[in-house]
């Protein structure tokens, strides 16, 4: 079966078959990861080298920490403001989609948010420029989100922040690992674990130190950036087990050449899959602007859309499955992830001519 879901998604065959190999006896400690105390030297030996892999595979630079926390992104949306600025700070939020949208609705409670681009009178298949951001010079952050999961937009240049304390937020939850980013041109990234790197239950953020011990008086202790970075996310019960499979995932991604070499493969996937909607004189469509359009999520529609019921009930039957649209859009929409394979977006091609072939 070819999983499409948006997450939680597709997870490599080799790392499920491995901790299914480890699953009752890791590695000789007679213990499962989901059994283990999370201060024992086996997690301890486990976390460490998950941060580590991860730091390795984006090259973190050492002023940054690397924090596993849990939530989700969702719970992002409030500790980033929470973290980052007074109740009275204004703070520039770029929103290309719902997700953003979400983002921004959140910090309305924390700060004095505002939107100072939004793709919503579009449907959102657009991302700005660089130069069509007005950004506030005292704003406290820019907020973005790098890839829309439901919209299908993904930027592929990041804004320069011109506020005061030149820093840039970004929600990677759906591009997370997926590709070379350069860290050092964020304050922070956060993302859900569940589409590229691991099971849902596992957020995991990468914060420049400086930003680290400003949190509001309000905050949560368990949304408290110092917290967790003080405690290197052992402050209290950690997701130890969705942890360990994130740390199987960065070891396959190493294993595979590391993010350049992924990015390759995912730029392949996307290609095919996107000269199939074009070449297909307009029996499929994608409503996302060509040069913004995401590796990730691929959402397309049918010209008669009448149809897109019986493509996604066949393309089940021929064992590709999730590729419904999001409720809130409609058509349908093929998450291609890293661990989806090359021969799954063939498959899928090879179906959509096919289906073409007898509907046309
Ligand atoms: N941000 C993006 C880009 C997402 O795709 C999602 C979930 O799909 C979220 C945030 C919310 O993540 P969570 O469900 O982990 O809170």
């Amino acid at each position: 079966v070819f999983n499409f879901a948006a997450g939680p998604a597709i997870l490599p065959e080799n790392v499920l078959l491995r901790a299914q190999s480890e699953l009752y006896n890791w590695r000789g400690s007679g213990m499962s990861v989901m059994e283990m105390s999370h201060r024992g030297k086996e997690f301890l030996s486990i976390i460490q080298k998950a941060e580590s892999d991860l730091r390795s595979l984006l090259q973190i630079p050492p002023e940054y920490s690397v924090l596993f926390l849990q939530g989700g992104a969702t719970t992002q949306f409030a500790a980033v403001p929470l973290n980052l600025c007074t109740p009275n700070d204004a703070v520039d939020y770029v929103v290309t989609g719902s997700w953003g949208d979400k983002a921004f609705k959140e910090a309305q409670k924390y700060c004095k948010p505002k939107v100072i681009w939004s793709g919503k009178s579009e449907k959102y298949t657009k991302i700005p420029s660089f130069h069509d951001l007005e950004q506030n010079p005292e704003s406290g952050y820019l907020h973005i989100c790098a890839n829309e999961t439901i919209h299908g937009v993904e930027f592929k240049d990041y804004p320069v922040p011109m506020n005061k304390n030149g820093v840039l937020v970004a929600d990677m939850s759906s591009n997370f690992c997926s590709k070379p980013v350069d860290v050092s041109k964020f304050g922070v990234i956060y993302a859900g674990a569940q589409k590229n790197v691991g099971p849902s239950g596992v957020t995991i953020v990468i914060i420049r130190k400086d930003l680290v011990g400003k949190a509001q008086d309000v905050t949560p202790v368990m949304l408290d950036y110092k917290i967790h970075d003080e405690n290197n996310s052992l402050y209290n019960t950690p997701p130890c087990y969705g942890i360990y499979m994130c740390g199987l995932v960065f070891e396959d991604l190493l294993e595979q050449g590391g993010l350049v070499e992924v990015e390759k493969k995912n730029k392949k996937k996307a290609e095919i899959l996107y000269n199939a909607i074009d070449g297909s004189n307009g029996f499929y469509k994608s409503p996302v602007e060509k040069y913004v359009r995401s590796l990730m999520n691929v959402p397309f529609t049918l010209e008669k859309s009448e149809l897109e019921a019986e493509f996604i009930k066949e393309a089940a039957k021929e064992k590709m499955i999730q590729l419904k649209g999001h409720r809130s859009v409609g058509g349908m929409r093929a998450s291609i992830y890293n661990a989806m394979p090359l021969a799954g977006v063939e498959k899928l091609v090879a179906f959509m001519k096919d289906f073409q072939t007898r509907h046309a």
